[in-house]
């Protein structure tokens, strides 16, 4: 991959932007991880260009594309933020403080590690184009697991189909949540996959292929005939789906022919109604598997016509029919379809709930197969609030505003109780200190402290850590009345 890969594909979008800085971040990227390699033993900057190039592919906007090549600069090189915002500016500094700030987040087994991500996620989701980002480095990292010992790897592919890949969903952005899928898919069941990759790609294939040909024609004779500019694709559905729908139904290989299906695009959406209905009466459709997404699209924009027939021999054939537009929406989900400054851009204010996040609650109202975690979540204990580490990469959320006394009693009492002073992003700070987003936070104890002080009352946020702290006060208080008076209850 060269940048100029990049800048090229990047211009066919956007011929008008100057892609100078494109450029320059490069040259800066290449500087900072000079030496460097990847376990693949690749030159780091290859990872660079290639995050940069999948943004390029589902249409990120330039800043984001700027940001996806300098994204592993702050944690891995001598480089710090500043360099970055110095010479890139606050937006781009911005983005990739929101990369550093989603890999702090350090794996301790599955359940927790799918806590914070998720916190983490929403957090940031202030800036779509953070998790633009993020997705793109991942599936770069999931593309180049193989030089991963098989624990991590497995790890990885786990965490990125229980996590990464349904948010992409949500998002819209199947080109995305396919391919990790797919890689994730070798890398969790590889004899699974193994096999039906064979199957599918090459002892299916030609039937396939057959199959597909005699549909187009006779569909393409009666389009002709109507006038109907059209452009026939067909598309394997890939191969995790594939495998999913093989143990969701029990069914065997050979029964499922929807495994492709047929994509027509026509002008407009009276085009799309009387393609449906030559569709129709080419071959008995299947009512249960018809829908009208123009009419009602899907929240997060997607329009289309669906409908699976009886096709040729009998087989259960789908089709898509839309529009060109709605195809590039179907293509590059919100990554294309809202733009990043509508939706409060890089702006920091969590009052602004962004619009992209009322469609993804909108998606969790009305999609039934949401992915349950938004569902578990509600935004509004978000709002205003803080996500702040411990030194062990666990993630606790707190009202803005907290202190590090607020912090220690929500990872424990006791930690509470004994608390002398506190560590902040590596630097001693003071107990009263305000915590900011992203803050990493260590608590400096002593086990022979007796119990919280007083003086905690005047600056504690949280109603958590006012109580614990009124509660132990007036234990420890209990607990010196009665060596004067032995009685007292
Ligand atoms: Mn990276």
């Amino acid at each position: 991959m060269t940048i100029n890969q990049v800048i090229n594909n990047f211009k066919e979008h956007n011929p008008k932007t100057d892609t100078t800085m494109i450029q320059l971040a490069y040259d800066f990227a290449v500087k900072a991880h000079t030496g460097q390699k990847r376990k693949s033993g690749e030159p780091y900057i290859q990872h660079c260009l290639h995050t940069a190039f999948v943004l390029v592919q589902i249409k990120a906007d330039l800043e984001a594309i700027i940001a996806g090549l300098l994204h592993d600069i702050p944690e891995d090189t001598e480089y710090t933020l500043a360099d970055i915002e110095k010479n890139f500016g606050k937006e781009i500094a911005d983005l990739v403080e929101g990369i550093t700030k989603l890999s702090k987040i350090k794996y301790r087994g599955i359940e927790r590690y799918r806590e914070s991500l998720r916190k983490m996620f929403l957090a940031m989701a202030q800036d779509l184009r953070v998790i633009l980002i993020k997705f793109a480095d991942r599936l770069h990292n999931l593309r180049t697991l193989e030089s991963l010992p098989l624990e991590k790897r497995q790890r990885i592919a786990r965490e990125t189909l229980e996590i990464y890949a349904p948010i992409a969903g949500l998002l819209g952005i199947w080109r995305l949540k396919w391919q990790m899928e797919d890689i994730c898919f070798k890398h969790l069941y590889p004899e699974d996959y193994k096999k039906l990759a064979y199957k599918y790609e090459v002892e299916k294939r030609f039937e396939h292929n057959q199959y597909i040909q005699k549909v187009k024609n006779m569909l393409g004779a009666k389009l002709k005939e109507a006038k109907i500019p059209f452009h026939l694709t067909s598309r394997f559905k890939h191969l995790y789906s594939i495998y999913l729908k093989l143990q969701k139904k029990e069914r065997k290989f050979d029964e499922i022919y929807d495994v492709f299906a047929l994509r027509i695009i026509v002008p407009d959406i009276a085009d799309c109604y009387k393609t449906l209905g030559i569709v129709h009466s080419l071959w008995r459709p299947n009512p249960e598997r018809f829908k009208d997404y123009i009419a009602v699209p899907k929240p997060n924009g997607y329009q289309a016509l669906h409908t699976t027939v009886y096709g040729p021999e009998g087989k259960s054939t789908e089709f898509q029919i839309r529009t060109e537009a709605m195809d590039d929406i179907a293509k590059y989900g919100i990554a294309d379809h809202w733009s990043y400054k509508m939706s409060g851009g890089h702006s920091r204010d969590s009052k602004k709930q962004p619009v992209w996040v009322k469609e993804v609650l909108n998606i969790q109202k009305e999609t039934e197969n949401t992915h349950d975690f938004i569902k578990q979540i509600k935004f509004d204990v978000f709002h205003d609030r803080i996500f702040v580490f411990t030194p062990k990469g666990d993630v606790f959320d707190l009202p803005e505003g907290s202190t590090p006394i607020d912090f220690a009693y929500y990872v424990h009492s006791d930690i509470g109780n004994q608390a002398t002073g506190a560590m902040v992003n590596d630097k001693i700070t003071t107990l009263d200190q305000e915590l900011k987003n992203g803050d990493l936070v260590e608590i400096i104890t002593d086990k022979k402290r007796k119990g919280p002080s007083r003086d905690w009352l005047k600056f504690v946020k949280t109603a958590t850590a006012r109580n614990k702290i009124k509660q132990n006060l007036k234990s420890s208080m209990m607990d010196n009345l009665k060596k004067f008076i032995p009685n007292i209850k």
